[in-house]
């Protein structure tokens, strides 16, 4: 196989481990003789597999005993609306901090009053607000904890007067996280814990039940929570990957370990964007996310963007490219990204400087 340095947004790098061991449950499931999309949902065996990812999120998490961790389709999108349709009474409050977040704003205003408490849009969302009260009679306050288009990152867990919801999609299992101080945190998988396909629900169960419009089955947390995450049929090749996944978190020490390891890998890009004169970081540096490092070719070398690109492709650099709507450069360095894989676009940054600075 063509060796390559993944640096793809979502879906993007998962642990090679998590891949060869989900090949193998493709071919023989857990004995059974067929494979894992083909046994039933309700046999014995796929069974254990969803209590073992829900005690993996579970212990990783350290998630306390009123939450309840639900696995389902749709994508962090729809939880978007399934969000504001599960707690929206009368108003809520939204951190504007991005795209996702508009979009998530954009669906809670169908069902009540949407407060902005304090937005990013005056600087292309390079920073994250900080001088800001979230509003005591909100039903809730709903934060991006990272902002994968512009490579910002909420690095604290919040003190909030009202129940805080959470995106997480993108820096989820990053680093431990309080979750306490959270009504709801959700995610798609597809950046950081699994395939696409999967969506990842963690909520407070006392919050649930309180609002007086009708909910569809479909979009009641607590069908989910009742039918164990299986009121339909859950997407058993997505959650069998992320339970490989989680699987491999464990092994390695958890979310301490994979936050220390974060934290180095971006130090060695970081310091890079910050030395070499042909490239600029685009986020506040205090806001600078682990996860996804945005920056941009400096000003007088601005017409040596597709030069860099051509490079970074020769050397096996995929996905560096940076979203459509901000441009640029934006490199992944997710979980699964090895140390060597960062390094190698150091390394290529520095080819480049010294053929053209
Ligand atoms: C990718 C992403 C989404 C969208 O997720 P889908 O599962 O495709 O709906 C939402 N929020 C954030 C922060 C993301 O990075």
């Amino acid at each position: 196989m063509k060796k390559v340095h993944n640096f793809n947004a979502g879906p993007c790098i998962l642990p090679q481990e998590a891949i060869d061991a989900s090949i193998e449950a493709l071919k023989d499931f857990a004995g059974t003789g067929m494979s894992v999309i083909t046994v039933s949902h309700r046999s014995k065996e796929w069974e254990a597999i969803m209590d073992e990812c829900r005690s993996l999120w579970r212990e990783l998490l350290d998630i306390p005993e009123d939450y309840e961790v639900l696995f389902l389709g749709g994508g962090a999108s729809t939880q978007f609306l399934m969000v504001a349709m599960n707690l929206l009474e009368t108003k809520a409050a939204y951190l504007e901090t991005g795209v996702w977040a508009k979009k998530a704003i954009k669906e809670a205003k169908a069902f009540g009053e949407v407060e902005i408490v304090a937005s990013s849009a005056d600087k292309t969302f390079n920073y994250i607000p900080k001088d800001f009260t979230i509003p005591a009679d909100a039903d809730y306050f709903h934060i991006t904890t990272n902002n994968t288009i512009y490579g910002t990152e909420l690095h604290e867990d919040l003190d909030s007067p009202i129940p805080v919801v959470a995106d997480m999609s993108s820096d989820i299992m990053s680093r431990p996280v309080d979750v306490k101080k959270y009504g709801i945190i959700y995610g798609g998988a597809q950046k950081n814990v699994g395939p696409g396909g999967v969506t990842f629900v963690i909520v407070r169960k006392d919050l649930l039940g309180k609002v007086s419009r009708h909910l569809p089955s479909m979009i009641d947390y607590n069908t989910h929570i009742k039918d164990g995450s299986m009121f339909n049929t859950p997407p058993v090749f997505p959650v069998y990957v992320m339970n490989e996944t989680l699987k491999w978190v464990k092994r390695n020490g958890g979310v301490a370990a994979m936050q220390k390891r974060n934290q180095e890998k971006a130090a060695i890009l970081y310091d890079e964007i910050d030395r070499n004169k042909m490239f600029v970081g685009t986020a506040a540096k205090e806001d600078r996310s682990l996860m996804n490092v945005c920056f941009v070719m400096a000003e007088e070398y601005k017409d040596k963007e597709a030069d860099f690109m051509a490079l970074a492709k020769e050397r096996n650099m995929v996905g560096i490219k940076g979203h459509r709507s901000v441009g640029g450069f934006r490199a992944s360095i997710y979980n699964a990204m090895p140390k060597e894989s960062v390094q190698a676009l150091v390394d290529c940054m520095q080819e480049f400087e010294k053929l053209n600075a």
